[in-house]
């Protein structure tokens, strides 16, 4: 008897078969060996429960629709989804995926916040947009980071809420300072002319209804910027959709 025929080579062929066609992993959270990169029991523990700002997202105590800031000075997009508050355990696996070049997180997270979009989007009324557009980073920042962490969400949330995805539509041309830290009015102040709107962008965004989307939201600056340059290129709807809510405007990740 050869050895391919072996008892043992065999058993060992069929051990080795299985380990790796296995689909499990541990939770990224708990540890605990399952299907699931993010485990059901974890999905349910830290899910949140209250209620958000319709524009913002930001997490409300009262009834209120709109929170104060919003009512105060609207940004240039009308509504946002999210998934998580900017809270643990989230905030640590985003860091990861964002600073550590985790990126094989990008699948699982892509995956939770489609599921979190179409439950918000059921809840709240959603109407499809006709596009999605990932928040663009420097040609600079994305050589230095080896991947645009928006676009690595996009292009795996996008079809599962059956949105195509445009990444050449807006791109980024002023490079910011790190903005970490710093209030919203000096954001504001730093993203000025940061985004441009490109030829193709030009043909594709007159008369219709966007999505944008990026990882973090923590005082909405950078979104409110992407979002009044494709407003002034002709889109008549912005809503944002991003991972991840901070869950004061001043919790900067
Ligand atoms: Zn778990
Ligand atoms: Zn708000």
């Amino acid at each position: 008897m050869s050895l391919r025929n072996s008892r043992p080579f065999l058993a060992w062929r069929a051990f080795a078969a299985a380990w790796r066609w296995s689909p499990g992993s541990a939770c990224q959270i708990c540890a605990t060996w399952q299907r699931d990169a993010v485990c059901g029991t974890c999905r349910q523990r830290f899910r949140h429960a209250g209620h958000r700002c319709r524009c913002c997202a930001v997490s409300l105590v009262g009834l209120n629709e709109v929170c104060g800031r919003c009512i105060l000075r609207p940004p240039a997009f009308d509504h946002t989804l999210t998934a998580f508050d900017y809270a643990y355990p989230w905030d640590g696996l985003i860091t990861r995926f964002k600073f550590s070049g985790a990126c094989e997180l990008a699948g699982p997270l892509a995956d939770l916040m489609s599921d979190a979009l179409w439950t918000a989007a059921e809840q709240t009324g959603f109407e499809p947009p006709d596009v999605l557009l990932p928040v663009p980073l420097s040609a600079a920042r994305q050589r230095a980071r080896g991947y645009n962490q928006a676009w690595e969400l996009a292009r795996r949330v996008g079809p599962a809420l059956e949105v195509p995805v445009q990444a050449r539509w807006v791109e980024r041309v002023l490079d910011t300072p790190h903005q970490t830290g710093l209030p919203r009015a000096e954001r504001l102040l730093n993203l000025r002319g940061a985004f441009a709107v490109t030829a193709a962008g030009r043909a594709g965004l007159t008369g219709r209804r966007v999505a944008i989307l990026d990882d973090v939201m923590t005082t909405g600056a950078t979104l409110d910027a992407l979002a009044a340059t494709v407003r002034r290129a002709g889109a008549t709807a912005v809503q944002s959709w991003v991972l991840a809510r901070t869950v004061s405007d001043d919790a900067a990740p």
